[in-house]
This record gives C-alpha cells, structure tokens and sequence, in this order.
C-alpha cells in the first residue's frame, strides 16, 4: 500500500524567512494528523533554515527546490546537499521542468543530482513530463521514458526505492490546465511499467508517483483516486494554506 505524497512547490514566492515561517504554520494547521498521507513543502533557499525549526516535531516535511551535485567548493550561488541536510532538509526536488527548460538541465546533469541526493540520504522527487508540442506529435511516453531511464542511470534497484517521481506534464504547470484523470494514470501506469523493467516488482509496486500540473482543491480527488497516482506535486495552490489543505484533504 503506497502512501499519498502531497508536496508544494513555493518556487520563487515567500523567500523572506518571516513570510515563509507564518505560512509554514499554516500549513502545519491545516494538514491536522495526517497518518495516511505523508506532506512536504519546498520553500526558496533563503527561507528553508527558518522554515525546517518552524515545522521541528511536526508532520510536515522540507525540501529544497534544487541541488548542486558537490557538498562544496567553486560554485558560486549553488546549494549543496550537506547543505540542506544541516538546516534539516529530508526531500529534494530535481529536474523540474522550469530547471530543464530555463536552465538547460541535461538527463545526464540530472541524475549526478540524483545520486548525490541519495548518496547523503535526501529523497529526490525527480520530475518529468511533456512540452504540449511533445503530447501533440504523439511521444509523451518516449520522452517521460528518456527523462527516467536518464535520471536513473546507475541507479540499483535499492536506490530508486528510495525516491519519489513526479510526473508534470510541462503543458499543465501553472497554466490551469490539468490533465484528465484518465489521461494523467495512463502515464503513470507507463512509468510503472517502465519502473518494473528497470528494477524489479517489489520497487515498482513501492514507489510512488506523484502527478503534478495545476492541482486544485476541486480535482485533486478525483486524481488522487486513480490507482497509480500516488501524490501530487503542486505548484500555485500550495501558497495558500487553505487549498493546500484541502488537497491534503483529499489524499485521506
Ligand atoms: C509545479 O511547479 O511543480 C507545479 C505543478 O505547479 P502548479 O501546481 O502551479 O501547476
């Protein structure tokens, strides 16, 4: 029985530590005991510090948005793993779509993270999706295929039981645009599939899959009950601590 994985993305929104904190409690607030639904939330660099003592002994979680595959040295403006570890980081999230896209993050650079998070025992919840151009010409599954086979490269079987993926399709990010639920669990059935024949049934049938792509109180339900949605990540409606807890809600 995989356990619902509801995680918010802040992005670039509420990076001053105060605003960050008062939310986070907000957020503790609304996800009430959660025992059958895990939650994380992702705040910008400058708040994480303040946000992981804000949410000590809770059940909410934090993560960091991104990575530096090093623990340190020449990387001016990067974040390393030891990094968010010491300000008390469990989750990350790497190759998200705005990281592939504006930032030219390659498969290969991607799963260097992917192995450095694990390697110092962070989960990485990997994202992929695809462009609606992709969806329109027909390989949503190739590419999703490329993107996992590319941030797992390497990997054993007991690696990538420990992370989380997250499939976005980039079309439905931030646009309200949301994939049917018919249409989001045929690719994560696919990615299963795909997940069975890079590993084996025992991690294939543990990970969880997250959906992620404008998520909302209003169908999150109906998402979360298809059976291989495992969680949502979510953008826009996790900066609110009443939507946010509504789609928690709706993982229970
Ligand atoms: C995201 O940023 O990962 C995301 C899914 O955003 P939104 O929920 O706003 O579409």
């Amino acid at each position: 029985m995989r356990k619902i994985f509801i995680a918010g993305n802040w992005k670039m929104v509420n990076g001053a530590p105060a605003e960050a904190v008062a939310l986070a409690k907000e957020v503790v607030n609304a996800s009430g005991s959660q025992d059958n639904v895990e939650v994380a939330i992702c705040p910008p660099a400058t708040a994480i510090a303040a946000v992981c003592e804000a949410t000590q002994g809770t059940n909410v979680q934090v993560g960091g948005q991104n990575l530096y595959p090093a623990e340190n040295g020449a990387f001016t403006g990067e974040i390393s793993p030891t990094f968010l570890l010491a300000v008390g980081c469990s989750h990350v999230i790497l190759g998200h779509s705005e990281r592939r896209t504006i930032f030219k993050e390659s498969d290969a650079f991607i799963n260097e993270k992917v192995k450095v998070a694990l390697a110092h025992g962070l989960t990485p919840i990997l994202c992929c999706g695809e462009t609606d151009q992709e969806r329109e010409q027909g390989v949503t599954e190739k590419v999703v295929e490329t993107q996992i086979r590319g941030g797992l490269g390497g990997l054993r079987p007991d690696d990538v039981t420990k992370l989380v993926i997250a499939y976005e399709p980039v079309w439905a990010i931030g646009t309200g645009k949301t994939a049917t639920p018919e249409d989001a669990q045929s690719v994560h059935a696919f990615i299963r599939t795909l997940l069975r024949d890079l590993t084996n049934d025992a991690v294939a049938d543990g990970l969880r899959i997250q959906y992620g792509g404008s998520v909302k109180p209003d169908n999150a339900k109906e998402l979360l009950s298809q059976p291989d949605i495992d969680g949502a990540l979510v953008g826009g409606a996790s900066l609110k601590a009443d939507s946010f807890g509504a789609i928690i809600d709706a993982g229970k």
